[in-house]
């Protein structure tokens, strides 16, 4: 960007939080005086909603910046925290997962029952020669087996890489490699898309590759037949046989708890390290907060992969730490049926949903009548995470899955940011589609210029975060050179996001896709998220992606890829006719700078497996290149998909 990002699209649509939720809520617009008034004063608060054996003696070291120490001196055990003192303070009873295979096989686990699960696993890792500071590597489907094997890590101060089960042999050694990991904790299977999928052959080859690694332990869940090793160990012969009780030891409050690789959607994987009393103080207070969670009585679900930060911080810390009783799902959202999400809503009377933009698209593609279908009445609150949601998508998860009243909290964050960041507070925020509104309480985000200005309302430019956070990242694992060029150098002492965002005219924050993907196009920096915004708004089309392509007269030229609806003719001159149409709309939408030189209609678009879509690629076929690294691209077939079927127009 050479200046500021331009502001194109203009939202005026608002909804106010309904009465009910507001009277209620567990956070009112107090907090956000509070915070403001003494932002560390407000941390040393939510930090008390946690067990410590040991209090801090100081909220925050900053005397060496960027490495920041939270609650230092205190000690807690993450483990302790999220189970047992559930069960000491007699709700042992309550259920903490509901799991649903995707088979259709189920299990309801309590407090107690994910105690003695924890503690098993927690002695055999112990036996396993496994000891705090050690590295554990993860690799399992989403079956319970992986909450308790993190939480088990945590427990005797291991700390755990969970690498996407759906990852190659080259991405899992890579990450096996980077952290040294000693054990890795894997299953012979899951069930993907109605048939078994195996993951122990993938182990079997990046643990030749990987000499740190001692032990394999085996999780028994497809049934299928798997090679076996003198590494390897059953979980059904070890953690099941093992004593059902351990004390929990506390850890400092700066202990390693995990490294998450990023997903790669923009470089090469980044091992992000979190710590321990800041990040469990910042998840267990946005989880109340953000979803207003009543524990004893909501039925939470987040729909993410626990390969994914959303996974760790949303499903194992953030709930359990509070005590909420969660849906896991392990399975895709079309199997065996396109309604099989709420179907489960419905089944369990879900009311607090959190997923992804990629997923309401998706659905939205697959038609109203689906959702229909189903009793949705039991949702109170719907999140949105991962990429900005199209002001489209954000009202039609609001019409057809929220019943036009619940609120829709869009939640901004990072794997590097560890917790929910800028995002609107359900009983306080009065909400735009496709806004994340504004930072939460005892956050410092900002949106400024090239030269570090705090911009305007009106005005776009960089995300940045203005102080430290308690649950931020502490470096880059084994690199804190790359963790200050890439976060701290853009700016002074600022953290730089690598996000764009505008503030609207009331302040409202709207975030525009990474910086590295915005257009020059005639000297104006145009973002990817409000042109794709626009082609969404058509009703013929299900999904946009942009990209700028070199141009000899503007610079940069503006390719779309475009998914039309199902139910679209775009057969021979009905294809080219769409295209003009769209081209029109957005000009009409955003002005004529924001016009698509080009418009492709595709069947699908690339996406990491996280389901964010990967324009750099797209980027490669605008602008006729062979393709980049397509190692954590969901699905490979795609890009010769869209590369043979290729409708074009100028
Ligand atoms: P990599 O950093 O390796 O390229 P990644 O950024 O996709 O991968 P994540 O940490 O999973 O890895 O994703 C964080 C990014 O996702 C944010 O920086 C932002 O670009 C996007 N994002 C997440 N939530 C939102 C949201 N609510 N609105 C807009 N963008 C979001
Ligand atoms: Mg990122």
């Amino acid at each position: 960007m050479s200046e500021t990002l331009e502001n194109l699209l203009k939202e005026t649509r608002t909804f106010e939080p309904p009465a009910e939720l507001a009277a209620n809520a567990n956070v009112t617009a107090d907090a956000y005086e509070e915070a403001a008034a003494d932002r560390l004063a407000f941390w040393e608060k939510q930090a008390q909603r946690l067990d410590w054996a040991k209090p801090w003696e100081q909220v925050l070291d900053w005397s060496n910046p960027p490495f920041a120490k939270w609650f230092v001196g205190g000690e807690l055990n993450i483990a302790y925290n999220c189970v047992d003192r559930h069960v000491a303070a007699g709700k042992g009873d309550k259920v903490a997962i509901h799991w649903v295979g995707e088979p259709g096989d189920t299990r309801d686990i309590t407090y107690a029952e994910l105690l003695k699960l924890v503690s098993q696993a927690a002695n055999t890792l112990t036996e396993l020669g496994v000891t705090a500071g050690d590295r554990v590597a993860i690799y399992l489907p989403m079956i319970p087996e992986a909450a308790v094997a993190m939480l088990a890590c945590a427990r005797v101060g291991a700390t755990h890489s969970v690498v996407f089960g759906g990852f190659s042999v080259d991405a899992l050694s890579s990450r096996i490699q980077d952290a040294s990991a000693k054990v890795v904790i894997t299953a012979d299977g899951g069930y993907r898309r109605g048939k078994p999928s195996a993951l122990k052959p993938t182990v079997d080859e990046a643990v030749a590759q990987s000499p740190s690694v001692e032990k394999v332990l085996v999780v028994r869940r497809t049934g299928e037949d798997v090679a076996w090793t003198d590494k390897d160990v059953w979980w059904h012969e070890t953690v099941e046989q093992a004593a059902g009780t351990h004390e929990a030891q506390p850890f400092d409050a700066e202990h390693p708890l995990f490294i998450l690789y990023t997903s790669g959607t923009t470089a090469k994987p980044k091992g992000i390290l979190h710590t321990t009393g800041g990040y469990l103080t910042q998840t267990a207070y946005t989880h109340h907060a953000v979803f207003d969670l009543k524990p004893e009585t909501d039925v939470y679900w987040c729909t993410a992969d626990i390969g994914w930060v959303t996974g760790h911080s949303y499903i194992v810390y953030g709930p359990l730490a509070n005590g909420a009783t969660q849906i896991m799902y392990e399975g895709t959202p079309d199997t065996p049926h396109k309604g099989r999400f709420w179907e489960i809503v419905d089944q369990y009377k879900v009311t607090i949903l959190y997923t992804a933009p990629t997923l309401i698209r998706t659905m939205m593609k697959w038609g109203d009548d689906i959702p229909a279908k189903y009793d949705l009445s039991s949702l109170r609150i719907l999140g949105s995470v991962g990429e900005p949601i199209n002001p489209e998508a954000w009202m039609w998860y609001r019409e057809h899955v929220g019943h036009d009243n619940a609120p829709i909290v869009d939640t901004w964050w990072q794997t590097e940011t560890g917790a929910m960041m800028i995002s609107p507070l359900p009983g306080v925020t009065a909400t735009k589609p496709g806004s994340a509104m504004g930072p939460l309480p005892g956050i410092s985000a900002d949106v400024v210029d090239d030269q570090a200005q705090s911009v305007p309302n009106g005005g776009g430019g960089y995300l940045v975060l203005r102080e430290p956070w308690p649950s931020m990242l502490r470096t880059i694992w084994g690199d804190d050179q790359r963790f200050i060029d890439t976060y701290w150098s853009r700016f002074e002492n600022m953290y730089f996001a690598g996000d764009g965002a505008k503030k609207d005219d009331d302040g409202a924050v709207w975030l525009l896709g990474r910086v590295d993907d915005v257009m020059l196009v005639s000297g104006h920096n145009i973002s990817t998220t409000e042109v794709e915004s626009a082609l969404v708004s058509h009703p013929s089309v299900a999904e946009a992606a942009v990209v700028g392509a070199t141009d000899p007269t503007t610079g940069q030229a503006i390719v779309a890829f475009t998914i039309p609806r199902g139910t679209t003719d775009i057969s021979g001159d009905a294809g080219e006719k769409l295209i003009q149409e769209l081209r029109n709309h957005v000009a009409k939408k955003l002005g004529p700078i924001a016009k698509p030189r080009q418009i492709m209609l595709v069947p699908e678009l690339p996406k990491t497996r996280s389901g964010k879509i990967m324009r750099r690629l797209l980027r490669d076929v605008a602008e006729n290149r062979s393709l980049g690294d397509v190692t954590t691209l969901q699905d490979s077939a795609v890009m010769d998909l869209i590369s043979s079927g290729l409708q074009s127009g100028k």
